[in-house]
């Protein structure tokens, strides 16, 4: 299985590092490509921390990175599609394609820029937002472990107690780990309650 990710912001702010980091670390280098950056992009624009993990990238979009990419092959993970992705999906796709998109709430549709550009089939992890690297989680664990979605435990609109006395609310749908905690990259804790500080700063000026 081939994962791509098509990226859709500008640069790489810390919480883009910090998912796709993540991500590198749970589906392998080698299987990821970072697809669609501006046609300047060097790789003095790439974080170091992403390049030191191998990350493969280019400035070519996701049609053009395989000469000979059967586009019946390519699956956008798409919220709007109208077919969830199932295990038997794995005989019928080798590439899954991502928006490397933040999350807004409410939901706007940035994945339906890939979905009218490129018309691949598209199929949808349930009804609920995910984060890029929740969205690959939930792929992988569907079409690499053959395990159905509604058997994957999740967690909706968690409450993520980042202190003692302060929590925030996550307007998305995360996967959780064997102790019941929902699974976030590393360090993303650690950015939620710096950004969370950052705004009661902002609110006091
Ligand atoms: N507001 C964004 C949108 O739909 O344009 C949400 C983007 S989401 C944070 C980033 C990517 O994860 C999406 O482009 C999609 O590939 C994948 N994704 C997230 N939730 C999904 C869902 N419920 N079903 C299918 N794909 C999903």
């Amino acid at each position: 299985m081939k994962y791509i990710i098509e990226h859709m912001e500008e640069g790489f702010s810390e919480w883009v590092i910090l998912e796709y980091t993540q991500i590198i670390k749970e589906v392998g280098k080698e299987n990821l490509v970072l697809t669609s950056l501006p046609a300047n992009t060097t790789e003095k624009d790439i974080p170091e921390r992403l390049i030191s993990l191998g990350l493969q990238w280019t400035t070519k979009e996701c049609v053009e990175i395989d000469n000979r990419l059967d586009k019946s092959k390519v699956c956008l993970l798409d919220p709007a599609a109208e077919t969830d992705l199932v295990p038997e999906d794995a005989s019928k796709y080798e590439y899954f394609v991502f928006g490397g998109i933040l999350g807004s709430h409410p939901r706007i549709d940035r994945t339906g820029i890939l979905r009218k550009k490129y018309g691949f089939a598209g199929k949808r992890l349930g009804s609920l937002q995910m984060t890029t690297d929740t969205a690959i989680r939930t792929t992988q664990k569907i079409v690499q472990d053959q395990i159905k979605f509604e058997d994957i435990k999740f967690i909706d609109y968690p409450e993520i107690k980042y202190n003692k006395y302060e929590s925030t609310e996550m307007p998305f749908r995360y996967v959780l780990d064997k102790e019941g905690t929902p699974i976030l990259p590393e360090g993303m804790l650690k950015l939620i309650e710096h950004d969370a500080e950052q705004s009661i700063d902002d609110l006091l000026l």
